[in-house]
């Protein structure tokens, strides 16, 4: 790979550079990277989604190599079509960089995301690049559905609340770097940061054994992303708090903070669902076939809002006093867009 800026291969260049490294071998791909439009034939429910990580907002420099943004753009997306009990399958990449970005960069970046996708066994087919002031990537994945995609408003009173993997550990590298604390880059926390779980194989288990009623990934902090299903289900919650998997390096006792970060945090990526208590005996079998710890840490109730064991009230929004700092320092990364028409709030 050359050492060349984007202004001295211009765009054709470097599409030429990468074009090459793309061709996937999927027999649904009738037409992949390089004309006007991919087509591709599609045998199930398509299931669609999007979302950007820009320099300045999600991440700052340094925090990620081109290829770990590469990595998570893709990542992020497919926790997205994990959490409808879907399969990702084909993306497309849209690409901005300022004119003296380093082409090996870009490149790096193109091969992180059809890394993470090869590992779902998902292509890239199709994309394009542009000048922009800052780097962003914008990532738009397909996936097909092989069981009733599971939505979040699916949640019954009743119905036990599980969580997969741990909360927390993101936050903490986040927090960790924000504050310019040293952390190392193969750390626990820096690594949940760089490399979100997708849970790619749990969720499509979960959906075609029938038990699930309904789901979502923790990307916003799991009360935030309880209240979306509560609010969708219309029903409330009643949390836990002593049973939720909480981030914690070696076998310390979470500290308060880690709680909060596990309760708050965001960026987890793992996913959030409910299961009728009939079923319920059934979860733990399939988090050990997919090799995913699963934890039961709250019921859905009749009464709306989230509270805790003691009836104490969670409020999703940051109610609770201590964490603001985290909040601002947390909306520098993220911008205010949520994801449009999911949440019940913005249309459909
Ligand atoms: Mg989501």
């Amino acid at each position: 790979m050359s050492a060349q800026r984007l202004a001295d291969v211009g765009e054709f260049g470097f599409l030429s550079h990468l074009l090459p490294q793309l061709s996937a071998s999927d027999p649904c791909v009738r037409i992949g990277v390089g004309d006007d439009a991919a087509v591709v034939d599609v045998d199930a429910p398509l299931v669609l989604t999007t979302d950007a990580l820009v320099a300045g907002t999600h991440f700052q420099p340094g925090w990620l190599s081109p290829y770990q943004i590469g990595r998570r753009a893709y990542l992020v997306n497919a926790s997205d079509i994990a959490a409808m009990g879907a399969r990702p399958r084909w993306c497309l990449v849209s690409l901005g960089a300022p004119h003296d970005t380093a082409e090996r960069d870009l490149l790096r970046l193109m091969l992180g995301v059809r890394d993470a996708a090869a590992e779902h066994d998902a292509t890239v087919i199709g994309g394009n690049v542009t000048l922009s002031p800052v780097l962003f990537v914008s990532l738009t994945l397909l996936g097909t559905a092989a069981a009733q995609p599971i939505a979040r408003s699916g949640g019954n009173v009743g119905d036990r609340l599980y969580v997969s993997g741990e909360l927390g550990g993101a936050a903490t590298a986040v927090r960790a770097l924000l504050a310019g604390t040293p952390i190392g880059a193969r750390s626990r926390a820096r690594r949940a940061y760089a490399e979100p779980p997708a849970r790619v194989q749990l969720g499509a288990r979960l959906a075609a054994s029938g038990v699930v009623s309904a789901m979502i990934d923790i990307s916003d902090g799991l009360l935030q992303d309880l209240e979306h299903i509560c609010d969708l289900s219309r029903v409330g919650a009643r949390l836990d708090i002593d049973n939720v998997p909480v981030f914690a390096p070696g076998s310390r006792r979470p500290s308060a903070a880690a709680i909060e970060q596990a309760l708050r945090g965001g960026e987890d990526y793992e996913l959030l669902f409910t299961v009728p208590p009939a079923k319920a005996s059934r979860v733990e079998q399939i988090g050990s076939e997919v090799g995913c710890r699963l934890t039961q840490i709250g019921i859905l109730t009749q009464e709306h809002g989230i509270v805790a064991a003691d009836g104490r009230r969670l409020g999703a929004a940051g109610a609770a006093g201590g964490y603001d700092h985290y909040r601002r320092g947390r909306s520098r990364r993220r911008a205010p867009g949520r994801e449009l028409g999911k949440d019940g709030r913005h249309g459909s």
